[in-house]
């Protein structure tokens, strides 16, 4: 992840505001620091603090040690205003985080018999025996408020000490981050109402950051003193401007829309296929995807979204030339005379299967990952996007020259975006 920063005196100026709320995160377990599990909750919940305004101003990973544990809330506290605590809320001998925290905020830990009743539940409904153990999870500092976790036993506590606020949260992502959105981000979102800056994101696919800033340049050129990110991942870079004037937040935002709007697919956690499927259902319309060089992909991400059964038909991979032909009805003569990837067969993947499925949309890919395969007509990294629709079929040439899985990604991410602007319109 790349990022532009400002520069040093405009910073020094914003950072006086930004840093009156000063957050701290302390990322807990071992095997962070053993390498075999990458932080992954220090970008989520860094992202989701910016968009209330808020930064993190120190990060600190330490292992399953009660001592480096207790020394690093310690010196935490002393200089944050909210600390957030993620692992260690388990029932295994190497959770103690509720423990540690207890004894620093001189808190007793007191059993909850609702919240030992709901654990229990938990385990009856899934026909396993509890063990003893589990119940620790039912032990709570005094006075700690209870975020619920739907996927798990472990709860999430929320207290306040001294005008600080201390969140625990449990280790496992898919616990964590359900658990953030839905019980923790309301309550920070009151804790610093009156602070915050303004900050507005700006989810883009379809040009590099190199591009997409000079795009923006008019925008730079009217506010000098707006903050203006940028963070490149793969097949997207992510805009963020930042201002704790109101009035300009709202202007910029205009000027952004109006500068590089076609491009932006999402305003906030909304993923490219969400949006896909939200358009969908909305205007009750229908996809099939026909992919080889995807190998599925396409149809992975739009079935990860909850109600694509509603939208999404069929996906079918025909990776051998011989079964593009049998199940996709490609013909022989067409591959023969222009090869597998070629605009022809892209199209007759995507116009067939649109044909055969009913689908209103019916995307295809055919390309070359590589890294073997190329030639000097179609090296690798080529690939021919198709897309059926009401109004006939087109097919589009791209050179993705990555790694297989980033050429995949990418591959199905511009197909996506492809169809993304044709709902749009
Ligand atoms: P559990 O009930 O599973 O024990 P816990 O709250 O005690 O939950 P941990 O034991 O610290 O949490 O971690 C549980 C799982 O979550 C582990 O698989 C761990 O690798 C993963 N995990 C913990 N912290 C992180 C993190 N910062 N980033 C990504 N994964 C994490
Ligand atoms: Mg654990």
């Amino acid at each position: 992840v790349r990022q532009s920063e400002p520069t040093p005196d405009v910073f020094a100026e914003r950072n006086h505001a930004v840093t009156a709320m000063r957050v701290e995160i302390i990322n807990t377990g071992t095997e962070l620091l053993l390498g075999t599990t990458p932080n992954t909750h220090l970008p989520f919940i860094a992202q989701r603090l910016l968009r209330l305004g808020l930064r993190v101003a120190r990060q600190t990973t330490v292992g399953d040690n009660r001592a480096e544990m207790t020394a690093a809330v310690k010196n935490a506290l002393a200089r944050a205003d909210i600390l957030l605590i993620t692992g260690g809320l388990g029932p295994t001998a190497d959770d103690f985080t509720r423990e540690i925290i207890a004894e620093i905020l001189q808190r007793k830990l007191v059993h909850d018999e609702n919240l030992a009743q709901l654990i229990a539940d938990r385990f009856k409904k899934r026909n396993i025996p509890m063990p003893e153990t589990v119940l620790k999870q039912a032990k709570i500092p005094e006075g700690a408020r209870i975020l619920p976790n739907p996927n798990g036993t472990a709860v999430g506590l929320v207290l306040e000490h001294k005008g600080k606020l201390v969140a625990l949260l449990p280790g496992p992502p898919r616990e964590l981050a359900p658990m953030f959105d839905e019980f923790l981000l309301p309550i920070l979102r009151a804790h610093c109402k009156n602070l915050r800056p303004f900050c507005r994101i700006f989810r883009t696919t379809g040009l590099p950051e190199s591009l997409l800033e000079q795009k923006i340049q008019p925008l730079i050129q009217k506010f000098p003193q707006l903050e203006v990110g940028f963070c490149a991942k793969i097949g997207e870079v992510e805009l963020r401007i930042v201002t704790e004037n109101a009035k300009i937040a709202d202007e910029a935002e205009k000027i952004v829309e109006s500068l590089i709007g076609d491009f932006v697919f999402s305003r906030g956690d909304e993923r490219l296929e969400e949006v896909i499927v939200r358009l969908l259902t909305e205007k009750k319309l229908t996809l099939a995807v026909a992919e080889s060089c995807t190998g599925g992909h396409i149809a992975n991400r739009i079935t990860n979204i909850s109600g694509a059964s509603n939208v999404f038909l069929s996906g079918v991979v025909t990776y051998s030339n011989a079964e593009k032909v049998r199940l996709l009805g490609v013909s022989p003569q067409t591959i023969e005379k222009f090869g597998a990837v070629s605009e022809q067969v892209a199209r007759e993947m995507a116009e067939n299967l649109r044909k055969k499925s009913g689908a209103t949309f019916a995307l295809s890919t055919t390309g070359i990952a590589g890294p073997t395969g190329g030639t000097s007509e179609k090296p690798v990294g080529l690939v021919f996007i198709g897309l059926a629709s009401p109004d006939g079929v087109e097919v589009r040439q791209h050179l993705f020259v990555y790694d297989r899985e980033t050429f995949k990604f990418i591959s199905a991410q511009t197909a996506l975006d492809w169809l993304r602007r044709g709902l749009q319109r």
